[in-house]
């Protein structure tokens, strides 16, 4: 695809877990499972913004009429979560944390930091809105290879997880929420797919880099704002991979091309809009052998549809792979709590007959190029279902429709709800204002030095290749490396491969420290043992740390030597040193001999054993 041409606009938005505590409690976050000390129950309002009017992103919620239960846990968990308690202030580490951030970017603190609600109403915050506070704006992130801007960085506080989704029943877990969130956003001027995977990468490499950040799976999350000209601007949450990157943005585009595709088909078809004439079909339908439609009419459901103008053959037009337009529409069912939906131009199947096809076509009246929906559930949500659908359809008449969309495990996407305007925003009325000033200039922030630059400094200096630099440090071994580099006289690359590809491929039990590797690479230097026998060692010691280094590659048994040979050399040691030995007297003279023979054998017989011939032999020097 020629990005270019369609006119790319790619933003992303990062939004990292700080391993601090909570933002606005003195809790901390840990994963709670099993069963919850409480269980809340709510129910969410929307309410308008300082703009005066209710957010649309909120009103889709609330239509949907969902109720909430949150699992509350006391190790994780106090009042404020519940919001039955006002937020404390703003948790220090986390906001220096920010301000450091924010140095390494080259923003801009703003003067006074306003804690501000968000509306957010799909119940993932007990509140109904998610506190948010700007930190800092402009700046640039300069990843080597190329530039981008910098728009905000923002500190707030994560939602609930969920747990399960049962119709209108929507259950939460509270561990999660109020962990501190450091949100960066940068510019829309990321112009390909491969472009959004390597910011993302640098992104992540810096705030690793302030070491304040949680780590593992679910930690980090990346959003994509993607546009193309002619499209519109859709927000694709909770890519979790950076790899599947480049797919999202790529099937996007490729989404947003379909639509527009679409949307020219509408006007060459002089398609009339579709109504909200909604048309019983649970009489048409009655003797179905489809399970879904027998389910659902057994469950006292009905069974809704509507006609939709010549549309016949359009619901089936892929907009991204294995995902059609029918797709989206079912997805937009789905926003108001149906199960999905049926089309005709997937029908007859699923157990539905073309007879009943025909019946269906009869009762909705329509001609020869309409096409229908139907929806299996209650009235009320099947009503609320096919009205989203309806005002789907219409929107492919006109434009794009901007969309918050979540990421699929395939790098495509669904949809979620509409964009949030700026009607969602307004002030935290429980908290002051925080003059950044004044605590900026309290505060020494060291920038440490960005993780791309740490790298090429480890090849130079080192001779290392750059793919082993690079796993060094995303390792975290850096100082272990440094440290061993430094104290003995090995190769460094060999030191380096045994962090990484040796003890990944051991498994080992324990973590050994930079003294470990030190005795370790010591050993090898004195040629006790081959530089072939470093896993073998590390693995045997690792399976009996308390013994000593000596002692595990005498127990490895590297070419043991014989005990007559064993007598035989440290009675010539003996011999030449008479001298030393009567000069110094047998106990200060047995530890350079213990160093003579140790240096023979090489590791091959146990230094017990050889201080019992050595004081034997100094002893009765003329044999035994
Ligand atoms: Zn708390």
């Amino acid at each position: 695809m020629n990005y270019e041409k369609l006119g790319l606009m790619c933003g992303l938005e990062i939004h990292q877990q700080l391993d601090t505590g909570k933002l606005f409690c003195s809790c901390s976050f840990s994963m709670q499972e099993g069963n919850p000390d409480a269980v809340v129950k709510r129910k969410l309002h929307a309410v308008a913004g300082e703009l005066g009017e209710i957010d649309p992103a909120a009103m889709a919620a609330v239509q949907r009429g969902a109720s909430y239960a949150y699992h509350f846990y006391n190790d994780v968990n106090c009042l404020v979560e519940l919001d039955e308690e006002p937020p404390h202030s703003v948790n220090k580490e986390s906001l220096e944390t920010a301000y450091l951030f924010a140095k390494m970017l080259n923003a801009d603190v703003v003067d006074e930091i306003n804690i501000m609600r968000k509306t957010v109403l799909d119940g993932s915050n007990t509140s109904g809105f998610q506190r948010t506070a700007l930190i800092a704006t402009g700046g640039r992130l300069d990843y080597g290879k190329d530039s981008i801007g910098i728009q905000t960085i923002c500190l707030e506080e994560d939602a609930s997880r969920i747990i399960k989704a049962q119709g209108n029943e929507i259950i939460y877990n509270l561990d999660r929420l109020g962990t501190p969130l450091i949100e960066v956003a940068t510019t829309p001027h990321i112009h390909t797919p491969e472009q959004a995977r390597e910011v993302a990468l640098a992104l992540g490499l810096l705030l690793r880099a302030t070491k304040k950040v949680k780590r593992g799976i679910g930690t980090i999350r990346q959003d994509l704002n993607v546009s193309i000209n002619g499209g519109a601007r859709c927000e694709i949450k909770g890519a979790q991979e950076l790899n599947l990157i480049p797919k999202i943005v790529e099937y996007e585009v490729t989404r947003q091309v379909a639509l527009l595709a679409l949307k020219d088909e509408l006007f060459i078809r002089n398609a009339p809009r579709a109504i909200k004439d909604y048309h019983d079909l649970s009489g048409v339908l009655r003797n179905s052998v489809s399970n879904v439609i027998q389910k659902t009419l057994k469950s006292g459901k009905t069974i809704l549809g509507v006609k939709l103008p010549q549309l016949e053959g359009l619901l089936k037009k892929e907009v991204s792979p294995n995902r059609r337009f029918g797709t989206e529409l079912a997805d937009y069912a789905r926003s108001m709590g149906a199960s999905g939906l049926f089309h005709s131009d997937e029908l007859p199947n699923y157990g539905i007959t073309a007879e009943e096809v025909n019946a269906v076509k009869k009762t909705l009246g329509c001609a020869d190029r309409d096409a229908f929906v139907l929806i299996a559930e209650s009235k009320e949500i099947a009503e609320k279902a096919l009205d989203a659908v309806i005002e789907r359809v219409n929107l492919a008449f006109e434009k794009v429709p901007g969309e918050t969309r979540k990421a699929n495990a395939d790098g495509t996407s669904s949809y979620l709800r509409p964009i949030p305007g700026g009607a969602r925003m307004y002030p935290e009325t429980d908290l002051l204002a925080i003059d950044s000033g004044l605590e900026a200039r309290g505060l020494r922030l060291e920038v440490p030095a960005a993780p791309w630059e740490l790298i090429k400094n480890l090849e130079a200096k080192y001779r290392l290749s750059h793919e082993l630099a690079a796993e060094i440090y995303h390792s975290e071994k850096m100082e272990v490396f440094e440290k061993i580099a430094k104290s003995v006289s090995v190769e460094p690359t060999l030191i380096a491969t045994t962090l990484t590809n040796t003890i990944n491929s051991l498994n080992l039990e324990i973590e050994f420290s930079a003294d470990h590797f030190i005795h370790v690479f010591n050993a090898l230097k004195a040629g006790k043992f081959a530089k072939e026998a470093i896993p073998q060692v590390l693995d045997s010691w690792a399976k009996n740390p308390s013994k000593a280094l000596e002692q595990i590659i005498f127990g490895l048994g590297f070419e043991k030597i014989s005990h007559a040979d064993l007598e035989k050399l440290i009675q010539n040691i003996v011999a030449k040193n008479k001298a030393l030995i009567e000069e110094r007297g047998v106990e200060n003279a047995i530890k350079p001999l213990m160093g003579d023979v140790m240096k023979e054998v090489r590791g091959r017989a146990d230094g017990k054993l050889i201080m019992e011939i050595l004081r034997r032999a100094i002893n009765a020097p003329k044999g035994i």
